[in-house]
């Protein structure tokens, strides 16, 4: 027999990552009495995200600037090491300090009003009349939200969407790596070692470097191999591994369906995660605190379904979706090598990392060109 779970709440939501966060902290805000369960023991453990946030996240969030360390410009690598500098006036990225950036937004939703509970599994939940009971917790919820990454139970337990189509990323916290641009992100293009994705050198935060690569799933990181082709460019010869990161990034787009009566799916639980440049927490923290909104309009003035409240935001990556098409295609590592200092490919290039809007965006032309102008003044 299973009796009222001794503590009610309006939320709950599964998972303390980047989504659920931000959607109990908007929630609490609102009023609604909210509970987050996670099951790793602590914030900042096993964290499994390089953690770059863009200009945009930065602006939105407002993340201390002490956890983060400001880089300007993109080095962007072929598959023969030649290289290609792009940047966008004012633009910028924050690498961050991960696990004290994760301890942060959950102190944020703590100071909120919402309950966080680590070292909590979610193991199930069951309908009772208008509660959602969760198993093993003795604690029930009028509505729940799946922030609980790729491979959601949630999505599972009431039928939702699932996602199919993964990245395999993993990367070495390292100590020690000299001779590189510490304010660029290095990103190597190479359809071998990373087949649909790059590799990447970011430098982080109190003197460590991520060094990773992330590749089409059923392909495997080879980061020995990534450290061994590197090997010339940059001085490995005091470096030490300090830690390790690593994990599947969904980029087949949006789960369907994405919400069912009382539940709703946020983050990568919903597939929110960009299929061209697997950027998911940008998407993570807009689409929790959308949930956030809509679930209190819903509980308590009279909104309609959260899922269909939230349906028209939740972006769909329609072109993004294409050119990943484009990208799994094999292409000769030569051809790359070959595009990477032509117009054409800066200009993509240049439209995907610093977010202009499309290849037709005026400020895209400009900064291509105008780069150009310069570089020929300088006799480049
Ligand atoms: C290697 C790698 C590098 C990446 N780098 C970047 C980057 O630099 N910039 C960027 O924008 N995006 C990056 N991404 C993508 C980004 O990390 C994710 O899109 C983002 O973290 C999604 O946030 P989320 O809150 O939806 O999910 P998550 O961050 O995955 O959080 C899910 C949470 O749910 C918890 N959970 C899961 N199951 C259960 C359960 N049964 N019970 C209780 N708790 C549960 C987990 O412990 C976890 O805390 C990267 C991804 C990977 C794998």
């Amino acid at each position: 027999m299973t009796g009222t779970p001794n503590r009610s709440f309006d939320l709950a939501v599964v998972g303390a990552g980047f989504a659920g966060l931000v959607c109990a902290r908007s929630a609490a805000l609102r009023g609604l009495k909210t509970l987050v369960i996670d099951r790793r023991p602590e914030p900042g453990a096993r964290i499994r995200t390089t953690g770059i946030l863009v200009k945009e996240v930065a602006e939105r969030w407002e993340v201390p600037s002490r956890l983060t360390r400001r880089i300007h410009g993109v080095r962007l690598y072929g598959p023969g090491l030649g290289h290609v500098d792009l940047a966008s006036p004012g633009y910028y990225f924050l690498a961050t300090d991960t696990p004290a950036l994760m301890s942060w937004f959950s102190r944020e939703a703590g100071r909120a009003g919402a309950e966080i509970r680590f070292g909590r599994a979610y193991r199930g939940a069951a309908r009772n009349g208008a509660w959602l009971d969760l198993h093993g917790l003795d604690r029930r919820a009028r509505f729940l939200v799946g922030a609980d990454g790729p491979r959601s139970a949630v999505a599972r337990d009431f039928g939702l969407g699932r996602n199919r189509e993964f990245l395999i990323g993993a990367e070495a916290e390292i100590e020690g790596i000299g001779g590189f641009d510490g304010d660029k992100l290095h990103c190597f293009i190479d359809p071998a070692l990373a087949p649909g994705y790059i590799a990447w050198l970011v430098p982080g935060v109190g003197g460590v470097a991520q060094l990773g690569l992330a590749c089409r799933a059923p392909h495997r990181p080879d980061l020995s191999a990534l450290r061994r082709k590197l090997a010339g460019l940059f001085d490995f010869g005091a470096a030490r591994i300090v830690g390790w990161r690593g994990g599947l990034i969904p980029v087949g787009g949006r789960v369907r369906p994405h919400g069912a009566p009382g539940v709703l799916l946020v983050g990568d639980a919903a597939g929110i995660v960009s299929p061209l440049t697997a950027g998911g927490i940008h998407t993570a923290l807009d689409s929790g605190w959308r949930a956030a909104h809509a679930i209190a309009d819903f509980l308590g003035d009279g909104g309609v379904d959260p899922a269909t409240a939230v349906a028209e935001a939740y972006p769909d990556f329609v072109w993004k979706r294409w050119l990943r098409r484009l990208i799994d295609l094999p292409v000769p590592a030569a051809l790359f090598d070959l595009l990477l200092a032509t117009p054409p490919l800066r200009l993509l290039a240049q439209s995907i990392y610093f977010h202009h809007r499309g290849l037709l965006s005026p400020r895209l032309w400009q900064e291509v060109v105008w780069r150009d102008d310069r570089s020929r003044a300088r006799g480049e």
